[in-house]
């Protein structure tokens, strides 16, 4: 492998799992033929970037530089790249490239490869080690990962759509959740919160369980009909066998056995969450009223366009908390306290 030419610039790393992220500086690849090189202005915080950087998925290649949830505006691009030109606002999510030819790819499922490249975790194959993500001044990605972001958008609020956004509109739109129909988001964190603004603009019943009284209003504010107390068994009960669909974007394990026995015939409950441990699944809930447990992964590159442009249409974006860098060990605390409202977003302006 001959390295190619490369530039430095500013980042956060974290060398160990019980280590907290510091600033450092790392390399990026000079846009080689369709690369296109993003001046980073904003990345989202997500909790994968935690469950990554203390290696609570066990894959972790340090150092660690998570960051998924990009915002930035072309600096330079590769002399074949044709879709942007320098100044364009663009973002990019989860994945940084795949392998372009398999049938996910083809059917635009790229999150399905068994090639993808994701923006942090994954190997880099140009400059060796693992690939590193937003948490830094610029990144170089290729055209067909970088998406754009529709200009009534605010920027800094557009940055968790490429994550916290795409995970939830992509399992909505694959069960047809729409009208008629009795949609729970189970968490309100950063995923939660843009589910239960999907939800309500495809025009479902929408009902938000928390294990957070105090965030009884605003999610009402943010478009959910009702409210459950999740640890109250009284309030569950009275929601048994009658959901269409649950998203469960919880980050921890809990009792997933609760929410399949909330659902209808034929229900289905799609975990987007990632817990560190595994759940347990009794086997009646599911049986009885052919219910169904599903998981689904983020979203492929033509489905997070149509997102981001249907979030234009429509003036949604994420309610976010902007910090500096340096806030980030912090954040990560609070995240794990439930204590966001409802995303924190990072203003990469504090680490030039
Ligand atoms: P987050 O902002 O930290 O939100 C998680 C929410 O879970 C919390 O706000 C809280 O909501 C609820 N929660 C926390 N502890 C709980 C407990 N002990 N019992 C019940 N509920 C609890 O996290 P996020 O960024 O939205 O991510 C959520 C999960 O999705 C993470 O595991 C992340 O890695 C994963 N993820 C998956 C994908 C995918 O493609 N599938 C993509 C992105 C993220 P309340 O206060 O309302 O209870
Ligand atoms: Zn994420
Ligand atoms: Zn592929």
């Amino acid at each position: 492998m001959t390295k190619p030419v490369c530039y430095s610039t500013k980042a956060y790393a974290t060398p160990a799992g019980d280590a907290p992220l510091a600033p450092t500086t790392i390399d990026r690849r000079e846009p080689a033929a369709n690369d296109v090189q993003i001046e980073i202005l904003y990345c989202g915080v997500c909790h994968s970037d935690l469950h990554y950087a203390r290696n609570e998925w066990h894959f972790t290649q340090y150092p660690a530089v998570p960051g998924h949830e990009i915002i930035g505006r072309v600096s330079k691009v590769g002399p074949e790249a044709k879709k942007f030109k320098v100044g364009d606002a663009v973002g990019v999510g989860c994945l940084v490239d795949s392998c372009r030819t398999c049938a996910e790819c083809r059917d635009g499922l790229e999150q399905f490869c068994n090639g993808m490249v994701m923006t942090y975790g994954s190997e880099d194959k140009k400059l060796g080690g693992g690939t590193l993500g937003g948490y830094a001044q610029s990144i170089v990605v290729r055209e067909e990962f970088v998406l754009r972001i529709p200009a009534n958008l605010d920027l800094a609020a557009a940055a968790p759509l490429l994550c916290a956004g795409i995970t939830t509109y992509s399992p909505m739109k694959h069960w047809k959740v729409g009208p008629g129909q009795k949609v729970g988001i189970v968490g309100l964190g950063g995923l939660g919160h843009m589910g239960v603004k999907f939800a309500r603009a495809f025009g479902a019943h929408v009902v938000l369980f928390t294990t957070s009284p105090g965030k009884t209003e605003d999610a009402k504010r943010l478009g959910a009909h009702e409210v459950v107390i999740s640890k109250d068994e009284k309030q569950m009960a009275a929601h048994a066998g009658s959901f269409d669909f649950i998203i469960d974007a919880v980050s921890v394990t809990h009792d997933i056995n609760a929410y399949v026995n909330l659902l209808k015939r034929d229900g289905n409950l799609t975990l987007v969450g990632a817990p560190e441990k595994p759940l347990e699944v009794a086997a009646f809930p599911l049986l009885f009223k052919r219910r169904s447990f599903s998981g689904s992964l983020i979203g492929g590159l033509p489905e997070t366009q149509q997102m981001l442009d249907f979030c234009g249409k429509h003036g949604i974006t994420s309610d976010v908390e902007m910090i500096r860098m340096d806030q980030i060990n912090e954040a990560y605390e609070r995240m794990l306290k439930s204590d966001v409202k409802y995303r924190f977003v990072i203003d990469m302006k504090s680490l030039k």
